[in-house]
């Protein structure tokens, strides 16, 4: 798979539908959705506002619809619970108009999202699902051009599969030729007119449950074409497809960042009275806690020089002075997230994180995995960019003695080469 380079700030993709749309192109992304097989455990976001790369799903999807030169506007349609996820997770980073809620059906919400823009009509339309962030300016290319001469274009692949139909025992019944078969993807374009008045018109008619705009566009008697798509242009579903595309934006980020830095924290915190510690920011229950101005949480304290180390860019304790009484009892999330945001205000990434705690106990095994989850969320990385270990000093030593608990990590950030003076 090619590398690819994800942030807003890259210059125009080469596009040869910009220069030849005779029109303005706006684009429905569909967010209704409450996407319950992605859920890794129940209580998780919807699967278009958990993160890849760093950032929202539906975020991620926009980004790529507004870097294509033709697009000048996108209507997002979202779910009426989501609006504190898209206030907080998309309305700060894009510049788009404010989203519509959608309703009961598929169908339903792309009629919401086209009448929010009969305002100020466009004169095609692309609807494109949220939760296909690798949409490549050639398949949006390809659709707009095969607007020029039919009322609508779907991004489709060919059926390459032998397809079978089962009756409800699963015995086949039928092998079906899969010649002219194909598989809908989106984005589906349409003139912007033609699409709003056939969506009118189904509901009218009372039909809900088509699936896609071209089957409304069908029932309507409007010509759709199908144009190439692009096996990469996948509908993430699964947690596993989640995880898959993370890892692959995470990398690409990184790949064009060629100067590797890696830094080492270490940090130490006395054992005190209390119930619990907090340790690698989750908290365990414990016959004592953790003594220190803020929440005492060696790990995160440890990660966060190793972050700041790599960058050269002082410690913690120069950044979040003890004596400044604003970060008493604070959680160190907070100055986490500050070391890796100093990272990427570089234009740099985090590649890995390596943590070891050295304590007798608590016990650090059952929590690792909660652990690396916690860190990982923090800094807007994959989980498995994130290491978490512990060890014992053989009862030698303050730890052995269980006076306190140490930590010691190392960081490995990416920076970009064109490095201002000084650095
Ligand atoms: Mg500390």
């Amino acid at each position: 798979m090619p590398a690819e380079r994800l942030s807003d700030s890259d210059a125009p993709p080469e596009s040869a539908a910009a220069g030849i749309m005779p029109g303005r192109v706006a684009a429905v992304v569909v967010a209704g959705g409450r996407g319950t097989r992605a859920a890794a455990s129940a209580g998780d976001a919807p699967k278009q506002y958990r993160t890849i790369g760093g950032r929202a799903v539906i975020a991620e999807t926009i980004a790529r619809l507004l870097r294509h030169p033709a697009i000048v506007r996108v209507q997002p349609v979202i779910h009426a619970d989501d609006d504190a996820a898209f206030e907080a997770m998309v309305a700060p980073h894009l510049r788009l108009g404010r989203p519509v809620h959608g309703g009961a059906t598929r169908q339903d919400s792309v009629r919401f999202g086209l009448e929010a823009l009969a305002g100020d009509p466009p004169d095609f339309v692309l609807v494109h699902d949220a939760v296909r962030p690798f949409v490549s300016v050639a398949v949006i290319d390809r659709v707009l051009a095969a607007l020029a001469t039919s009322d609508g274009a779907i991004a489709a692949l060919p059926v390459t599969d032998t397809v079978k139909r089962a009756d409800g025992a699963r015995n086949i019944t039928e092998t079906i030729p899969r010649e002219r078969l194909w598989t809908a993807q989106t984005p589906q374009g349409f003139r912007y007119p033609a699409l709003l008045a056939a969506h009118r018109k189904v509901a009218e008619a009372g039909r809900t449950d088509l699936t896609d705009d071209a089957a409304v566009a069908e029932w309507a008697g409007l010509t759709v074409t199908l144009v190439e798509g692009d096996a990469a242009n996948v509908k993430l579903t699964t947690a596993a497809d989640l995880t898959r595309a993370d890892a692959r934006l995470t990398a690409a980020a990184l790949a064009d960042l060629p100067d590797v830095r890696v830094g080492q924290g270490y940090d130490v915190h006395a054992f005190g009275p209390g119930t619990a510690v907090i340790l690698g920011g989750i908290s365990i229950p414990h016959d004592g806690g953790l003594d220190g101005h803020s929440d005492a949480d060696v790990g995160l304290h440890a990660l966060t020089d190793a972050i700041l180390g790599a960058i050269a860019d002082g410690d913690i304790g120069a950044h979040f002075p003890p004596s400044d009484p604003q970060w008493k009892g604070v959680d160190s999330a907070v100055f986490l997230a500050a070391a890796v945001e100093r990272v990427r205000a570089r234009g740099g990434g985090v590649a890995h994180l390596d943590l070891t705690f050295v304590c007798e106990a608590p016990k650090i095994g059952p929590h690792r995995e909660a652990m690396r989850a916690r860190i990982a969320a923090i800094c807007g990385l994959p989980v498995d960019r994130v290491a978490v270990k512990a060890t014992t000093s053989e009862r030698l030593g303050f730890t052995g003695r269980r006076e306190g608990i140490a930590a010691l990590a190392t960081a490995t950030v990416r920076l970009p080469l064109d490095r201002p003076e000084g650095a």
